[in-house]
């Protein structure tokens, strides 16, 4: 298995099934399981939302690998994508954490994942930090931002809106599928 130095990660069916500029009405309600975890939030309108189920297990292998994960988003609403990030919650290292938490680089707005990545490797790595030289990777439901292989980015297509990023997908990537 061979583990990148950073994966980034698309948000609006990669980390989550909906559009969160389009589909969310903040503010959010949790609802909390037993151990303390929140993996569903409701919205003013009673919408429910959840993080894709494996979502937290994969941060955490990439933590675990020393791996620096960067959230790569076109969102118009990064207040809502804040939001969910912080009102989610899930154990991590025994203890239960917002899932924003894991993620060492937020990278929002509208410009191109190649931005986001070179931007979120700019600030983990210093100004002079270079994407083509960082071994890294994309997960992300869209196709056109396959064009982030140009500058050396591993492309994993996350092609299931209902499943999302699923520890399969992840498996296969480090295998090198
Ligand atoms: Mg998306």
């Amino acid at each position: 298995m061979s583990y990148p130095q950073v994966a980034a990660f698309d948000l609006d069916y990669t980390v989550w099934p909906c559009f969160c500029d389009t589909h969310l009405n903040p503010p959010f309600k949790p609802v909390a399981s037993k151990n303390g975890e929140v993996r569903t939030l409701v919205d003013s309108h009673g919408y429910e939302i959840s993080f894709y189920k494996d979502v937290p297990r994969i941060l955490e292998d990439l933590k675990a690998h020393d791996v620096k994960i960067v959230s790569a988003s076109r969102t118009w609403a990064p207040d809502i994508a804040r939001d969910l990030l912080r009102g989610f919650k899930v154990e991590y290292n025994g203890k239960i954490v917002p899932l924003i938490t894991l993620f060492d680089s937020l990278q929002w707005g509208e410009k191109s994942k190649v931005i986001h990545i070179t931007l979120g490797i700019k600030e983990l790595f210093g100004k002079k930090a270079d994407i083509k030289d960082y071994k890294s990777c994309l997960f992300d439901d869209e196709t056109r931002n396959r064009d982030v292989e140009r500058y050396g980015v591993k492309y994993v297509y996350v092609k299931d809106p209902e499943k999302g990023t699923t520890w399969e997908i992840y498996q296969k990537y480090l295998n090198g599928n």
